[in-house]
């Protein structure tokens, strides 16, 4: 259980660190974010009152609390009206949080009290970000995992029968960047440790994260959130502090993987190296808790 209320906290204490307040979401250079990070005394010094969690992390409680109110094993189509229930709810709670247009937009389109009105229309345009769960294996072995599991999701999207041609012309961008990082990374195997360039440090890594990126801001499209929040935790090994370093404080959509990479990082290594200092001024702590146990209960 405690690694699922590291999983759900810790998230949260990434999203506020690589948010800001918007400051550091939107802080271009990673080198600058460092600076003062080392100016305010570095992360172990750092006090999080008055930090909000962004749209990530409100949307991470939506998701969870969904997955809570369908409990064990639930039909698909049950669970997706409690999400498109929740996800229109939270759009209320945005202030301050900069959500992404796109998913404003669409989390608003939903219509949960309708059949099928969790379904929205596809769009070339919407990209949004997000992440899966390992589940169990040790970290290096995760790419393979998803690329193992992408079939089934295809079969998944065609047999819907929703939006079927438009989604395929799509689905080979996904799958090519992933395999073309996992080769770059010497995991494509599952299996052998990651290899890392010899100098890797915060200009290389700010270099590096936009040429995985769609559109040049790395960390803000459905496959390079997860590309770099992995990234970091490979790298990072069960140091929370190089996992935040790598993680939460880029030139990029620093909140989305950090949010992503922190949960992972809780998931896999519990507290352990997470400062406390860090989460007892933070937002939503007592619900994220609380649905963290709810979620072990149910699984
Ligand atoms: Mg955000």
């Amino acid at each position: 259980m405690e690694n699922y209320v590291a999983s759900m906290v810790l998230s949260a204490v990434g999203d506020a660190l690589g948010y800001y307040n918007g400051k550091w979401e939107f802080q271009q250079s990673g080198p600058a974010i460092h600076k003062e990070l080392a100016e305010m005394g570095g992360l172990g010094n750092l006090s999080i009152q008055g930090w909000k969690v962004s749209d990530d992390t409100v949307m991470h409680l939506a998701t969870a609390e969904a997955l809570v109110a369908a409990g064990k094993n639930p039909s698909l189509e049950h669970l997706y009206s409690l999400i498109a229930k929740n996800y229109k709810e939270c759009m209320n709670d945005m202030k301050g949080r900069a959500p992404g247009t796109m998913c404003k937009e669409n989390a608003l389109k939903l219509d949960p009290g309708r059949p099928d009105g969790w379904r929205i229309p596809f769009s070339p345009r919407a990209g949004g970000c997000g992440a899966w769960a390992g589940a169990g294996a040790p970290p290096p072995a995760w790419g393979k995992g998803l690329l193992e599991v992408l079939p089934r999701a295809k079969a998944y999207v065609q047999d819907t029968g929703f939006f079927v041609k438009e989604n395929m012309g799509q689905w080979h961008y996904f799958e090519e960047q992933w395999e073309k990082y996992l080769a770059e990374r010497g995991i494509s195997d599952g299996v052998s440790p990651p290899t890392f360039p010899p100098k890797y440090g915060v200009e290389e890594r700010d270099l590096f994260y936009p040429s995985l990126s769609y559109d040049g801001w790395g960390g803000s499209s459905g496959h390079d959130a997860p590309m770099i929040a992995y990234d970091a935790l490979l790298g990072a090994g069960d140091s929370w502090a190089e996992l935040a370093h790598r993680a939460f404080f880029h030139g990029g959509d620093s909140d989305s993987t950090a949010a992503i990479a922190a949960g992972w990082g809780g998931a896999v290594h519990g507290f352990r190296g997470g400062s406390a200092s860090l989460y007892t001024h933070l937002e939503y702590r007592d619900r994220l808790e609380q649905v963290a146990k709810d979620l072990y209960r149910i699984t």
